[in-house]
C-alpha cells in the first residue's frame, strides 16, 4: 500500500467558495474589485467584533508595507521588529529605505520581550533616534503580550503594527487578535487557518486610514477623469474573484478553528507526557487558534532525528522559523537578544496540522514520533 503524503498545512475549502466565485463569473465581475470584496471586508469587520474598517489586499506582507508607511516610516528610520517571525514581517522595513532593529522572544509566548523592546526603545532614544514603529508579531498564533507592548507603545508614543498574519480567530481576553496594533494585518496564504489562494488585509481603526490604505493599494489614484497622480502607488487590492473565496472560508472559520485545536490536543495528549517534549501553553486569558502545532524537544539532534525520521514517511514537519537577527541578508542589522528564539528555532519543530488531517494521518505521524524519541 502506498502511503500519502501528510502535509504541514494544506488548503482546506468550504462548500461555498465555489458558489461565490461562480457569481463574480455569472455578473462579470470579474476585473478587479466588485460585490465579494466588499462582502469579504464586512465580513472580517464583524468577525474582530471591535470598531474596525477592514481593506481586503493582496497579500499580508503588502498589508504591512502599507501599514509602516500610512504610519510615516521613511528612508532611514528606525523600525523595532519581533526577530522571531516570518521575513515578510520584516522586509516591508527594507522596502521603504529603514533599518530593522530586531527584538528577541520572551518564552511564555515566545513573542516579542517587553523588556528587551524597552531596552531597544530607550538605546534608540539615547542616540537620538526614537525608533519609528513597532512590528510586533502573534507567531504560531499565541497572542504577544498585549497589555505589556500597548503600554510601551504609549509611554514612548510609538505606533505598533500589529502582524496578526497567522492568528486570524485567536483572542487575548475575549478579543479578538487584528484590533490591538494601531494596524492590524491578517494574510490568506494558501498554507493559513483560511486562504484566499493568496491574499491579506488591513484592519484600520478609523475609515480614513481604510481609505487610505485602499487609495495607495490601488496606485494612488487622484480624482479625476483622466488618470492623474501625486502619491506613489502600488497595485495590492484584492480580486473579486479571490475574494469570493474568502467569502466561503470565513462561514467555515470556526470549524476549522476547533479542528486545529483538536489536532494540537490529540498531539499533547499522544505525546506531552515524555520527558523530552513540552508544548506552548496558552496563559491565562489567551486564546489560540493553533493553526500550527509546534513541538519543543530537548536538543537539536533530538528535534532532527524526529523530522528526519517523519520525511523518510513522507510527512512535512519544519523547524521554527529561523530568527531574523541569524538571517544572512539581516545579519548586520541592530538586534537586542538573549538567545530565547535561537533556542527555540534549535529545538522546535512544527507538526502537520491542517484541519483536514485525518485521525490515521495523526496517528501515524505521532507513530513515528513515539518510535524516534523512544530511540533517542
Ligand atoms: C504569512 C505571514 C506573513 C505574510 O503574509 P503573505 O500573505 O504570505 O504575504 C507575514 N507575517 C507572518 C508572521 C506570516 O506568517
Amino acid at each position: 500500500m502506498t502511503k500519502t503524503r501528510i502535509w504541514l498545512s494544506s488548503p482546506h475549502m468550504g462548500e461555498t467558495e465555489q458558489h461565490y466565485v461562480q457569481e463574480a463569473f455569472d455578473t462579470n465581475w470579474v476585473a478587479p474589485l466588485g460585490p465579494n470584496v466588499t462582502q469579504f471586508e464586512t465580513a472580517l469587520e464583524q468577525y474582530v467584533d471591535a470598531d474596525v474598517h477592514v481593506a481586503a489586499l493582496s497579500s499580508g506582507t503588502g498589508a504591512i508595507h502599507l501599514a509602516l508607511q500610512i504610519l510615516g516610516v521613511t528612508t532611514n528610520d528606525d523600525v523595532i521588529c519581533q526577530s522571531l517571525t516570518f521575513s515578510a514581517s520584516a522586509n516591508p522595513i527594507k522596502y521603504l529605505g529603514a533599518n530593522p532593529v530586531f527584538v528577541d522572544s520572551e518564552s511564555e509566548t515566545w513573542n516579542i520581550s517587553p523588556q528587551l523592546l524597552e531596552m531597544a526603545i530607550k538605546d534608540g532614544i539615547a542616540k537620538g533616534k526614537k525608533p519609528k514603529a513597532i512590528v510586533a508579531v502573534h507567531l504560531y498564533v499565541m497572542p504577544y503580550k498585549v497589555d505589556e507592548v500597548l503600554e510601551i507603545s504609549n509611554k514612548y508614543d510609538i505606533p505598533v503594527v500589529e502582524d496578526a498574519a497567522e492568528a486570524l480567530g485567536s483572542t487575548y481576553h475575549n478579543r479578538k487578535c487584528g484590533q490591538f496594533g494601531d494596524i492590524g494585518i491578517f494574510s490568506f496564504n494558501g498554507n493559513k487557518i483560511i486562504t484566499t489562494s493568496g491574499g491579506g488585509a488591513l484592519v484600520a481603526k478609523d475609515h480614513e486610514t481604510k481609505q487610505k490604505a485602499i487609495f495607495l493599494a490601488t496606485q494612488a489614484r487622484d480624482n479625476a477623469p483622466h488618470y492623474q497622480h501625486s502619491a506613489i502607488g502600488y497595485n495590492y487590492r484584492m480580486s473579486n474573484i479571490l475574494a469570493g473565496i474568502g467569502r466561503g472560508q470565513m462561514e467555515v472559520l470556526d470549524e476549522r478553528v476547533a479542528a486545529r485545536r483538536a489536532n494540537f490536543e490529540f498531539y499533547k495528549q499522544r505525546l506531552g507526557n515524555h520527558e523530552s517534549v513540552t508544548f506552548l501553553q496558552e496563559p491565562k486569558g489567551y486564546y489560540s487558534n493553533r493553526w500550527l502545532t509546534c513541538m519543543l524537544t530537548d536538543s537539536f539532534e533530538t528535534r532532527e532525528k524526529i523530522r528526519l525520521a517523519l520525511a523518510e514517511d513522507d510527512i512535512e514537519s519544519r523547524p521554527l522559523w529561523k530568527p531574523m537577527h541569524m538571517q544572512p541578508i539581516f545579519k548586520t542589522c541592530s538586534q537586542f537578544v538573549d538567545g530565547t528564539s535561537k533556542n527555540l528555532f534549535d529545538k522546535g519543530l512544527c507538526l502537520p496540522s491542517g484541519s483536514n488531517l485525518l485521525e490515521e494521518d495523526l496517528e501515524r505521524t505521532v507513530s513515528i514520533i513515539t518510535k524516534t524519541l523512544d530511540q533517542c
